[in-house]
């Protein structure tokens, strides 16, 4: 019999809606890309995206700019990082978090992950007392959210301030209560492969009015704050305007025209992701030899990418698994591999952070298989996807011990 391959585009998202394909339109014909650039009596894009984005999350105040990892950045100068100062965040996580910790002054210390892929608690608590961090960046990596209630009560113990990075968790909650909120700050992105796509695109959220008047400041405001309405009131800035450096990072109304459409479907886009995931979750469901990392009840979940993995894998099985899927259409990341491949890099990666060894984290990441989930997909793909997985899993898990092979080329 014919192995059946999948045809699909791992990388290929769904077209801008036609509405914010026409709002982007109106922008470019009048010209006024500038968020300040307003003509008389008119509400920027940027300004009604920030308003929307506050009402959405329930945030007091909403600040849209340029990119994920500049709210990151943005978030920890808001919070007066100094320099080399200790920021606990997430072994597990991009290379964009522990680099916005860098660019803003600070020095990633890393958190050890647990089997379910989320912050571990009692490494954290010791790192917090060891190294005296004030900051924890919590990375909600693809889509796993810890116990928010515990870590909150945790870090309010030990004196220590969360901010979310929420890149993957737009749209999600844990016991009804958005992801971002529980922190001090909440941190999104927009780019291409997150929730909603303008390209390049970050928010950050937060009920804190002089955190959030820094972080007005700081993206690059100059003396033109009151234009913002998702924001403190203007006293909240006379006090700091002077103090507070001009660290340009704007969104611009192109940008924010193509988001608001966005922003309406997010639900609709969540459940739609919830069936695509259950779809691979179903049929990968007691493959032996593969792990599905389970998720809590108490969490509301977007299902944007999927992770599993293949405990005890020698590289050379994991390689050869790799390649398989590979030739019969299935484009699978993995966490393990010694180099960074395309988007996928590892802790010990980040030299410039002078990493410690985290054995445990090291364990999971090394049979860690990872994949995207596009909305292009449908239902079916989703099994199909999982059929092939799943016997390769059992062809390549059952043989013998392949010999090390090159892996496949992603991007
Ligand atoms: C994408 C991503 C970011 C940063 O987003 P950019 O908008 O690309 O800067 C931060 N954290 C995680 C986990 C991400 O995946």
């Amino acid at each position: 019999m014919m192995q059946e391959r999948f045809s699909g585009s791992f990388t290929q998202q769904e077209p801008i809606p036609e509405a914010g394909i026409e709002a982007a339109i109106a922008v470019l014909r009048h010209g006024r890309l500038h968020r300040y650039n307003t003509a008389p009596g008119e509400t920027a894009q940027t300004v009604l995206l920030e308003q929307e984005f506050a009402a959405l999350t329930g945030a007091k105040y909403a600040l849209a700019v340029a990119s994920g990892g500049y709210a990151m950045g943005c978030a920890l100068r808001a919070l007066q990082v100094r320099p080399g100062e200790p920021v606990l965040t997430n072994a597990f996580t991009l290379a964009p978090v522990p680099g916005a910790i860098a660019a803003a002054g600070g020095r990633p210390v890393f958190i050890e992950t647990t089997q379910d892929l989320t912050l571990d608690f009692d490494h954290m608590a010791q790192m917090a007392r060891s190294t005296g961090a004030r900051i924890l960046m919590l990375s909600h990596m693809r889509g796993h959210l810890c116990d928010m209630e515990a870590l909150s009560a945790l870090c309010a113990a030990l004196g220590v301030t969360i901010v979310e990075d929420c890149a993957h968790t737009m749209g999600a909650s844990w016991r009804g209560t958005a992801s971002g909120r529980y922190g001090r700050i909440g941190c999104y992105s927009m780019q291409t492969y997150k929730h909603i796509n303008s390209g390049e695109g970050g928010f950050l959220i937060s009920d804190d009015a002089e955190l959030m008047a820094r972080a007005v400041l700081l993206s690059g405001s100059y003396m033109l704050y009151a234009k913002h309405t998702a924001a403190p009131p203007p006293q909240v800035f006379e006090a700091i305007r002077l103090d507070v450096p001009n660290v340009s990072g704007r969104m611009d109304n192109l940008r924010a025209a193509i988001l608001r459409p966005q922003l309406l479907e997010l639900s609709q886009r969540v459940a739609r992701w919830a069936a695509l995931y259950g779809a691979l979750e179903t049929g990968l469901q007691d493959t032996l030899g593969l792990r599905l990392i389970p998720r809590p009840d108490e969490e509301v979940f977007v299902g944007s990418s999927f992770q599993f993995q293949l405990n005890g894998w020698s590289k050379p099985r994991i390689g050869a698994f790799l390649t398989r899927t590979m030739a019969r259409g299935v484009e699978l990341k993995w966490f393990g591999a010694d180099a960074p491949v395309a988007f996928t890099s590892r802790y010990d990666h980040w030299r410039y952070a002078d990493p410690a060894p985290l054995p445990q984290t090291d364990r999971i990441l090394s049979g860690l298989i990872d994949m995207r989930v596009p909305l292009t997909f449908c239902v079916e793909d989703c099994q199909q996807i999982a059929r092939i997985i799943r016997a390769e899993v059992l062809a390549v898990g059952q043989g013998p011990e392949p010999e090390a092979a090159a892996l496949p080329v992603i991007q």
